[in-house]
């Protein structure tokens, strides 16, 4: 090692190197060189009598330490390293070192303190080894899934060491156009100024602050938001600055809390929507599952046989299942893509679906991970590879973390292997996105929005600022895999689109009911809609869980007289559910025999069975036994052959506590079921008749 004499002594001491540890440095070097020439006795016999001339220095220990890591002799290292930290507690080039062996161990955690440690221990004159542990800090925080703090840590690294030609290199490694990340993840955030509106007071203690966080020092500026959050608790700005300050800091539970002040204080629904899309990116830190709507789920197996568990997926890739499998050897890691098992009835019907996401799967040395953002899919695959590789497997290890930013939504991924042509098969992807968001995502509670779903939350001004930052977020981070999704069909569905109403039809222009929000279909005038408008606005409330609105545009619907062939079975059915839900079993049979008319009328009694399955629970509910018979005889009659009503009529005789009447549909069911040799609608039938003998006891 050849160091500047007039440099900072890489002991961190901040002394000159030349006045500091630069004789025993030499005794040192010799040590290191013998070990480089592979001699690695002599090279210890040369370090112990350095420590036994200068045992008082703390540098001779973490030197050792050094060496004996560097011989494989990790524990031998670390007692060494706990001499050094006997002399100084604050021993910076120890923190480094002991920082450095977690790194190498994987404990991020455990490092990215030590260097943090480090970076507070060091003399500041030591810009070298100070832009090296910013480095390594971006790289801990990187790994952490925090890209705020890593930015804020190459930033700093670039302030210590501006000359160091390879300081664009490493930040265009982590944030450069192939990192695949988003731009809420990659882009450079800036401090809010005050608005100008701001009272005298806050601007004089604002302008204050800016000289207190002006250092570069990253505790500096956290600590001069707080004191100003403290003073003005009511001014958003300063909350969004402490968040921003926080995150930089790798403290991203303290940014969120701060960013949650600055969007219920802040009016701007825009600005607000903004900083809800960094509170997003907050959240996929790392321990932030708790408060986190994406999650990846992993676990982990010990294979016991490597031979069985190729052998699998070998079957697994003749039913086109693994994709983009890769191998890289001298990592000795395999990677790829297992697929949902998709069961159609058919090959024709198999062939026609696309199978979604079943795990991320990689084999590294003699473990096997399996990871999704849905738990249930990761259980799948799981099940199904231990089944197939009977006992090469050892019990499961789950985990949980934060998925990387482009996979926050795989569950809403398919991917069309049988599909004729890229065209085809990117147009499969939209389409099953689009369905995913428009009639799942949509219902679904999220923790963000304090457990409420979407489609509730865009009429309540918080939730509503934090929705618009959350599909931001969403946008940014699928724009590859769902790159042609347009996210405003899924924002005018939620009413965040402004205010615009649907606008009129033109003459002749076809209006777009599918696409519509609750507010938005609330506003249409029905009288004045073609009957094809009513059908596709009865189908849109309906996806959007507008129970109401649905029974208004279904109601409308049936006044109009029917056209011939008109199937107005949803609509009744609909209103028959409405009824019923609020008990009102007179109301549903009301609708029910008018949906019957209807029915024999203009659509050649098509829904005849259907109508007479629903009678037939109707009159069970009520305890009107044989109407209910008379109903679900009628209906076998007009539908001999599907199992499923007989199997409705045997459970509501069940739920009427009819064990009789039950186990006559539950056998008749079960001998058509053995006619068609369908194997799980027996086994459905024989669990029924067996619950209807026990009933009948
Ligand atoms: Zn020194």
């Amino acid at each position: 090692m050849s160091i500047d004499l007039y440099a900072p002594c890489p002991c961190g001491s901040g002394k000159k190197f030349k006045w500091c540890c630069q004789p025993i440095h030499v005794l040192i070097d010799k040590a290191f060189r013998l070990d480089s020439e592979g001699q690695h006795d002599a090279a210890l016999k040369s370090m112990e009598e350095v420590c036994a001339q200068h045992g008082d220095n703390p540098e001779v220990w973490g030197r050792k330490a050094l060496l004996l890591y560097q011989m494989g002799k990790a524990e031998e290292a670390e007692d060494a390293l706990e001499k050094a930290f006997a002399l100084n507690p604050k021993y910076p080039f120890g923190f480094y070192l002991r920082g450095r062996f977690r790194h190498v161990e994987g404990e991020i955690r455990g490092a990215l303190l030590l260097f943090r440690k480090a970076v507070e221990s060091y003399d500041p004159i030591a810009t070298g080894i100070l832009a090296q542990l910013q480095s390594l800090i971006a790289d801990c925080e990187w790994r952490l899934n925090r890209p705020l703090a890593a930015r804020a840590a190459l930033r700093m690294m670039v302030r210590l060491d501006p000359a160091n030609p390879s300081n664009a290199e490493i930040q265009e490694g982590y944030f450069g156009k192939e990192s695949g990340l988003p731009s809420a993840a990659t882009k450079e955030y800036t401090l809010r100024a005050l608005p100008d509106s701001a009272a005298p007071d806050i601007k004089t203690a604002w302008t204050d602050c800016l000289e207190k966080a002006a250092t570069g020092a990253l505790n500096d500026a956290a600590k001069a938001f707080e004191e100003l959050t403290t003073r003005f608790p009511q001014e958003p700005a300063a909350w969004y600055n402490l968040g921003l300050a926080k995150a930089w800091q790798g403290d991203n539970a303290a940014a969120l809390t701060a960013l949650q002040s600055a969007v219920e204080l802040d009016t701007d629904e825009e600005r607000a929507a903004e900083a809800w899309n960094l509170a997003e990116v907050v959240l996929l830190g790392d321990r932030m599952q708790d408060h986190a709507d994406h999650v990846r789920h992993t676990v982990i197996f010990q294979v016991r046989d490597m031979d069985r568990l190729f052998n699998c997926f070998r079957g697994m890739e003749e039913g086109r299942r693994l994709l983009g499998m890769k191998a890289s050897p001298e990592e000795g890691l395999l990677t790829g893509i297992v697929l949902e098992k998709v069961q159609g009835l058919t090959l024709e019907h198999t062939a026609s679906k696309a199978p979604r996401l079943g795990a991320y799967l990689t084999v590294a040395g003699p473990f096997l991970r399996l990871s999704n953002t849905d738990r249930a899919s990761v259980q799948a695959v799981a099940d199904e590879i231990r089944t197939a590789t009977a006992g090469a497997l050892s019990e499961g290890n789950w985990q949980s973390g934060p998925p990387n930013f482009v996979e926050i939504l795989s569950e809403a991924l398919v991917f069309p292997i049988y599909a004729a042509d890229e065209q085809e098969a990117s147009r499969k992807v939209v389409e099953y996105f689009a369905s995913y968001m428009e009639e799942h995502w949509i219902h679904k509670p999220l923790k963000s929005l304090g457990n409420v779903a979407p489609i509730d939350a865009a009429g309540h001004g918080v939730l509503r600022r934090k929705l618009r930052g959350i599909i931001q977020f969403l946008a940014d981070c699928t724009a590859r895999l769902a790159g042609q999704y347009d996210y405003d069909k899924l924002r005018r569905k939620l009413g965040l689109l402004g205010g615009a109403a649907a606008a009129p039809a033109a003459p002749g222009l076809a209006v777009d009911y599918s696409a519509m929000s609750t507010p938005e279909l609330a506003s249409l005038q029905v009288e004045s809609l073609p009957d094809n408008g009513l059908e596709q606005a009865f189908q849109s409330a309906l996806k959007l869980d507008a129970s109401e609105l649905a029974a208004k545009f279904a109601r409308t619907l049936l006044s109009r007289p029917a056209a011939a062939g008109a199937d107005r079975f949803p609509q009744v059915s609909h209103l028959i559910r409405q009824a019923l839900a609020e008990g009102k079993t007179d109301e549903a049979l009301a609708a029910l025999a008018e949906g019957e008319t209807l029915d024999s009328a203009h659509n050649e009694g098509k829904r005849a069975a259907e109508y007479a399955q629903r009678r037939g629970q109707i009159h069970a509910k009520r305890g009107e036994i044989d109407q209910a018979m008379a109903a679900f005889e009628r209906m076998i009659a007009a539908a001999p052959n599907e199992l499923r009503f007989q199997g409705s009529a045997a459970e509501a005789m069940l739920s009427a506590k009819q064990p009789d009447k039950a186990l006559h549909f539950a056998e008749g069911g079960l001998k058509k079921s053995r006619q068609q040799n369908n194997r799980d609608s027996e086994q459905y039938f024989q669990e029924l008749a067996s619950a209807a003998r026990k009933q009948s006891v």
